[in-house]
């Protein structure tokens, strides 16, 4: 039978166990993680993620400092937050949301974040760190995918294993942390050949791809463990939103191992993950020690 990733009750534990690392930290070394986080415009859904991170940000006993700023703000004006609050020594962790408007390039605002406060871990030296296997900060999302699949396998050593999305801020991080557990690692995207073949034959499957429920119970081997990063709007049959993931969740918990719901699932381990990142960069930026 199909076993539920509970990855809700997982982001939990994890969130008090940062908890208590902080609390320790403010107590012994005193020092209070703070994460800086940039909104710039309206988008309904990048202001819910905002908020929530800024809540579980103070419940964790870190300082959380917002900064939001109107749609017609310029490049310039962005550059010049980003080198303020890596001048600032109570901001250990910046976070730009993303998307950012036309007239602002995704790329060089990112790159201008001082990566030792990149708690996000897109930054061209973080995404470097991982992939040639040094020690960095890395995006919290796949991080999260993979807290959840040690979890529930355990040591992965040797698994098949393949990613369906090639994004950079999460196919490509995910399939780098999959080869680092030395698993067999497969990136599949949209100009792959005989792509419902080559996920059949995986023991681990991560997909990541944008598309609502895309991935149907004939696309998945018997017993595979699936993790849906995907988060999509949709309508029900009375008009109604609901969120669904790349998924087809009914059909293919008929045969998986394990399977992540959304929500649920990635989704709150992403956050959870944010907050540990900004832990290890407080830690490792003031030179302090881990327990
Ligand atoms: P991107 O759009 O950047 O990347 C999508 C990837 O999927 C691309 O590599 C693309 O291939 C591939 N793809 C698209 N359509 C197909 C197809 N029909 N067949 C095979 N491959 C396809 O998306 P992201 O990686 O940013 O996000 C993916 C999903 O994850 C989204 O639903 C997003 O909302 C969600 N997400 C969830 C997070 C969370 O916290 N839970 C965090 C971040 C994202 P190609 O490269 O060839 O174009």
């Amino acid at each position: 039978m199909t076993k539920l990733i509970d990855g809700k009750t997982i982001a939990a534990r994890l969130t008090t166990e940062i908890a208590a690392e902080v609390e320790k930290l403010n107590k012994e070394q005193g020092c209070q993680p703070g994460l800086a986080v940039i909104l710039v415009g309206e988008d309904p859904a990048s202001q819910i993620y905002v908020r929530n991170k800024a809540r579980q940000t103070e419940e964790v006993g870190m300082r959380s400092f917002e900064h939001r700023l109107s749609h017609r703000v310029s490049q310039q004006e962005v550059l010049d937050l980003i080198s303020g609050l890596n001048d600032d020594d109570g901001v250990d962790g910046i976070l730009v949301q993303l998307p950012l408007p036309d007239q602002i390039s995704e790329h060089r605002v990112i790159n201008a974040i001082n990566p030792a406060k990149d708690v996000d871990g897109f930054h061209v030296v973080n995404r470097g760190h991982l992939a040639t296997g040094m020690k960095g900060l890395v995006p919290c999302t796949p991080l999260g995918c993979l807290y959840l699949l040690k979890e529930t396998l355990g040591d992965l050593n040797g698994k098949r294993a393949l990613v369906l999305g090639r994004s950079n801020i999460v196919g490509r991080p995910m399939a780098e942390l999959l080869l680092r557990e030395n698993c067999t690692v497969t990136i599949a995207h949209s100009r792959t050949a005989e792509l419902e073949a080559e996920c059949r034959r995986a023991e681990i499957l991560v997909v990541a791809v944008g598309r609502p429920q895309m991935v149907k119970r004939e696309w998945v081997g018997e017993g595979a463990a699936v993790i849906d990063v995907g988060i999509n709007r949709i309508e029900d049959d009375e008009g109604r939103q609901k969120l669904v993931g790349d998924v087809d969740f009914d059909g293919v918990s008929q045969v998986a191992g394990y399977i992540t719901p959304v929500p649920g699932g990635v989704g709150p381990m992403t956050i959870a993950l944010l907050l540990q990142n900004t832990l290890q960069a407080a830690i490792e930026r003031r030179g302090l020690s881990r327990r």
